[in-house]
């Protein structure tokens, strides 16, 4: 934590290099000591400060100063830092005008100048107005802050990555700088521009993003964005639960690992608010959790996990070398494709327009909290839209699940559908669908058809979180391995057809279990035709693929 500042102002430099000498000899070790030659000069310290969110324990202001006295100074910076104690230092000919100030800037202590010996004169005073301060004052977020607007889909977007990446946030509404003197005093700070092009991501160092794109953002929270090796053993595409799985047991037996992911570690499991049925897990853990323990154990292996979208391999002989968004480039010996799916959209007028903005894909897990004491609206009839509204029945009023089908016996679990009964706040109206969202800036109602009345009702929602499927995103590979229509890419014996082995393969042998066409390019977890969508087995192809790449390169390399 940044130490909280103790802020000497004076114009006299003699004077001004006293007091800093003094301050810092008996404070330097818990307080950050600065100093300036003039109110202007201490106002634009205190706006910095503001920015960057430090905290100031203390002024000690000089009350006889050219251009701003001293309680001139104090009457706007306490407006910014409004818990600051004050000390005013004045000759011994302004003692009056000191007192009469005590009343208007609510000075705490006035000190007359030269006050030596300090242990005397000096010390005790702001020993006891730090000890008060301390006690009264509660710590400064320190991490990053964003300020933006709730129904900006930019601003969700932003909160999301933070969240996922395990980033600590502050999340500032500028909707609420009427009554949130913290949000307002920052709207204030900040230039016209930077307020009219939200969301802006103020950085601890006090340096301001606006409107970042997610890689500027990645490179700016301290993620990794480029590789440190120009070669790898093993490269392996997404870090969902098959990828991460990959990445532990390729980097425990020793070989050289890059991860590459381009939203966050865990997928679309690391969206889930409750899994339920991973081995090991009785009372089930947070998608967020699995993720972050997935992460510190691949870390301890040494794996590389880099920010990124991977977006164009190519086959050089033996190496395969993989292409970033970001424009970097790496090689490697063996890739694994552990993309998985994303989700499908909902296609009705008003939808697109309004996603982010009230409209999610997802369970969103960042926006539960804006839900509280609102009716929520999940479409979907699977377990992530099952999981989504137990875990929304925790927040908002009420959890209207939207279900295409006429029952949810086929498409979710047991034990949810019994949890779903069990919760008072959540209804499931089956034979439903969304027709139309409405809204100008933000979801204010959505139309709902019942495909048994044939009949629309429009109701008003706030909130609306789509969970109705999930498709491949692998156009990106699509000149590379073999997919099916879909887009999930074939492995192993499906891509023996008649006998024959897949066009172009050279090798003596058949495709390994979770070997594409190309010798080297494994496949594992959702994105592979024929799989199982589920955490455990994305783990298990994930951790098996390591055993394939052993025996791939035992004749590569
Ligand atoms: C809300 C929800 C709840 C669920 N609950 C359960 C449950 O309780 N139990 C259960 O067993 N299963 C559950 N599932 C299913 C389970 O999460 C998936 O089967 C599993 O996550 C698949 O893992 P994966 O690694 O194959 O792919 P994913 O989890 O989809 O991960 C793929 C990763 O690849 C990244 N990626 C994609 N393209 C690129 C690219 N070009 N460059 C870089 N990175 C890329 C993506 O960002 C993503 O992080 C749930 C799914 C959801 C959505």
């Amino acid at each position: 934590m940044a130490k909280p500042v103790l802020l000497a102002v004076d114009d006299d430099r003699e004077v001004l290099r006293a007091i800093e000498r003094d301050l810092r000899r008996k404070y330097g070790s818990d307080y950050r000591v600065l100093r300036a030659g003039s109110g202007q000069e201490a106002l634009e310290i205190v706006r910095e400060l503001k920015i960057r969110n430090n905290s100031i324990a203390l002024f000690l202001i000089d009350q006889r100063m050219p251009g701003m006295s001293g309680v001139e100074f104090l009457a706007q910076a306490i407006t910014l830092f409004p818990d600051a104690k004050r000390v005013l230092l004045t000759a011994y000919a302004d003692t009056d005008a000191a007192i009469a100030a005590i009343n208007e800037a609510g000075i705490n202590h006035y000190l007359l100048k030269p006050w030596d010996p300090p242990e005397e004169n000096l010390y005790p005073v702001l020993d006891e107005l730090l000890e008060d301060w301390e006690a009264a004052f509660p710590p400064q977020f320190e991490g990053i802050r964003v300020l933006g607007n709730r129904w900006s889909p930019a601003s969700h977007n932003i909160k999301d990555f933070l969240a996922r990446n395990h980033v600590p946030y502050q999340w500032l509404d500028i909707e609420t700088a009427a009554s949130d003197s913290e949000v307002r005093s920052l709207v204030e700070l900040l230039d016209e521009e930077e307020t009219r092009s939200l969301p802006v991501v103020i950085l601890r160092s006090g340096v301001r993003l606006r409107q970042p794109s997610l890689a500027e953002l990645a490179e700016h929270a301290g993620l990794k964005t480029r590789a440190t090796e120009a070669f790898y053993d093993l490269a392996i595409v997404g870090g969902g639960p098959a990828g991460l799985a990959a990445a532990v047991y390729g980097a425990s037996e020793g070989l050289r690992t890059v991860m590459i992911e381009r939203e966050a570690p865990g997928g679309q499991a690391g969206m889930s608010s409750r899994i339920e049925n991973y081995l090991g897990f009785p009372s089930g853990l947070t998608g967020a959790d699995l993720a972050r323990r997935a992460v510190v154990q691949a870390r301890r292996f040494g794996v590389e996990i880099i920010s990124a979208e991977a977006t164009e391999v190519r086959v050089d002989g033996p190496y395969r070398s993989l292409k970033l968004a970001n424009g970097a480039e790496l090689s490697c010996h063996a890739l694994l494709v552990a993309t998985g799916v994303q989700w499908r959209k909902l296609n009705a007028p008003g939808v697109e327009r309004l996603t982010g903005a009230g409209i999610y894909y997802g369970a969103a897990m960042t926006e539960a909290m804006l839900t509280r004491d609102e009716d929520v609206y999940v479409v979907g009839g699977a377990n992530s839209a099952g999981q989504a509204a137990m875990y929304f029945s925790r927040y908002a009023r009420r959890v209207v699940m939207l279900v295409r089908g006429s029952s949810l016996a086929s498409s979710m679990s047991q034990y949810l559908i019994n949890q779903l009964k069990a919760t008072p706040n959540i209804q499931i109206e089956f034979n439903t669908s969304v027709v139309e969202a409405h809204g100008e800036d933000h979801l204010q109602a959505i139309s709902i058809l019942c495909s048994e009345t044939k009949k629309v009702n429009k109701v008003p929602a706030n909130s609306l979180f789509i969970m109705i499927g999930a498709a491949p995103n692998t156009e990106w590979l699509a000149n590379i391995v073999e997919r099916d229509a879909r887009g999930f890419i074939y492995s192993g014996p499906q891509l023996t057809r008649d006998g024959k082995r897949p066009n172009g393969w050279k090798l003596d042998r058949d495709p390994g279990l979770l070997e594409t066409n190309v010798p080297g390019i494994f496949v594992v977890g959702d994105v592979r035709h024929g799989s199982v969508k589920r955490v455990a087995s994305g783990v298990g192809e994930g951790s098996v693929a390591i055993s394939f790449v052993h025996q791939y390169l035992s004749k590569v390399v």
